[in-house]
């Protein structure tokens, strides 16, 4: 579709919604997150989460994702009432100019326009089966990534148990909230009524999924995951797409196990897709994503894409201030991927695809406070994946026009700073965080990143201030 036409689609879609309410959204009826280790979801993904409590989900299933509280937020969209959980939307509806917010953009895919008058149908007090669902079944992860947390990875919370939270100013990593806001993880050795509800709901949650992703912790350490492809081998669903999101750091025979099911459940699906994720390349990339031994990844990685030839690979790069140096061999891998593995019968079109965000938190990660130099070699980057676009005509494929954008929207962020007093704040949390990390884990991070010394250096001599003035 040419922009024009999407942009016209997307203006029917808004007044379709507008004429119910202009604070109707269908995504709070058919699009969910369940984070089944402790019972949280939300729907979309921007407002926070919140629990199903126990009682609701003795009486049904389905109150993993039809709350009383998201029925009583459905209410309020149909009344024309905006809720303020939804706010990462009205702030785009309120700005001036000619733009579209998710409530629009998600509300016109196809696991929610089709089913416009069915949502009007049912209300605000009727359950629905959800059509895009995202689920967790639990936190177990081998990994334990920089920037992660202790309530999706199994293995930072160990780590934080064990030694304690980090001193940095930053609470993003802090676990005490857990308890208090009811997300502290079930563990794996626990029964959990959220993934026990969860398989009971599923025979009648199946039949209506369009989309459904299996996320983490690490999916293919969960005998749930393979449980869902033996149910897909068992019960076809031509109109689904799976994606399941892994670190491909996992151990040989469980990539073996899930090539062998996939390959059976496949058949019976739409498509399907695995999300991995890598920040940039090396033994950077080992320690930023603390678990990952980049050969076995590798290994791993071929064998999906060389033994099942129908799935696409997307990585899922959270771009943070230590993926800069190095961020170029990891373009290098990405462009020779997308050259050795393009979709069948296409000479254009690739089976992988990049897709970079920006990691937003802990801000003592963030690429907006780069040096010059940093910033200067994401610049050079920005070119290279210019210059390697699908126009230069000589036959190969190169980086598209969403991998391009999403480069260019990130250094554009990062290339505008932050205010000294907040940047001299991240800088000494940069430090602390990184110091005591190399004395837990047993790495060093002036060998590894030579080239951030500059910020470690000065993070350091801001702390050693700061002491002295306490
Ligand atoms: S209004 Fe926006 S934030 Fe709220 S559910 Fe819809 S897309 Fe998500």
């Amino acid at each position: 579709m040419s922009k024009n036409d999407l942009k016209a689609q997307y203006s029917k879609t808004k007044k379709q919604l507008d004429e119910v309410s202009p604070a109707f959204c269908l995504a709070k009826w058919y699009q969910v997150t369940l984070h089944l280790q402790n019972g949280h979801n939300h729907s979309c993904h921007h407002p926070n989460t919140h629990q199903t409590s126990l009682d609701e989900l003795k009486r049904d299933p389905s109150s993993l994702h039809n709350t009383l509280f998201k029925k009583q937020i459905r209410q309020l969209m149909l009344e024309g009432v905006r809720p303020k959980e939804c706010e990462y939307c009205w702030k785009i509806e309120d700005t001036p100019g000619d733009h579209f917010s998710d409530r629009t953009i998600k509300s016109n895919d196809e696991w929610a326009l089709p089913f416009f008058d069915e949502a009007l149908k049912s209300g605000s007090k009727e359950n629905v089966n959800p059509k895009y669902l995202e689920v967790s079944f639990s936190n177990s992860c081998n990994f334990k990534c920089a920037y992660c947390l202790p309530h999706i990875s199994s293995s930072w919370m160990k780590e934080l148990k064990q030694h304690g939270e980090y001193k940095t100013k930053s609470k993003h990593h802090a676990y005490d909230y857990l308890e208090k806001s009811g997300k502290m993880p079930i563990l794996d050795t626990a029964a959990n009524p959220y993934v026990k509800a969860f398989w009971e709901w599923w025979p009648s949650l199946y039949k209506d999924l369009k989309t459904f992703r299996i996320t983490g912790g690490e999916p293919f350490m969960v005998p749930d995951t393979y449980r869902v492809l033996d149910y897909i081998i068992d019960h076809p669903n031509k109109d689904l797409s799976l994606a399941i999101n892994s670190n491909l750091g996992v151990e040989k025979h469980l990539i073996d196990k899930a090539v062998e099911k996939i390959n059976r459940a496949k058949g019976n699906l739409k498509e399907m897709t695995i999300y991995t994720s890598l920040d940039t390349w090396d033994s950077q990339a080992e320690y930023i994503r603390f678990g990952l031994d980049l050969e076995l990844f590798r290994q791993n990685l071929f064998t999906v894409l060389e033994k099942i030839p129908e799935v696409n690979v997307t990585f899922m790069c959270t771009y943070n201030l230590l993926s800069i140096a190095r961020f170029r061999e990891f373009l290098e891998f990405i462009l020779d991927l997308k050259n050795k593995y393009k979709k069948s019968g296409s000479a254009f079109d690739s089976r992988i695809v990049l897709d970079i965000s920006y990691l937003k938190d802990p801000h003592f990660m963030c690429a907006n406070i780069a040096t010059a130099d940093l910033l200067e070699r994401m610049k050079s980057d920005l070119n290279f994946m210019t210059a390697n676009s699908p126009d230069r005509g000589d036959g190969t494929i190169g980086f598209t026009d969403f991998e391009i954008n999403k480069m260019l929207r990130l250094y554009n962020w990062a290339s505008q700073g932050t205010k000294s007093e907040f940047q001299q704040e991240q800088l000494k949390d940069f430090f602390i965080f990184f110091s005591e990390y190399d004395k837990r884990r047993n790495t060093q991070f002036l060998k590894t990143f030579p080239e951030y010394k500059n910020l470690w250096f000065a993070g350091q001599a801001l702390t050693a201030e700061a002491n002295e003035g306490t």
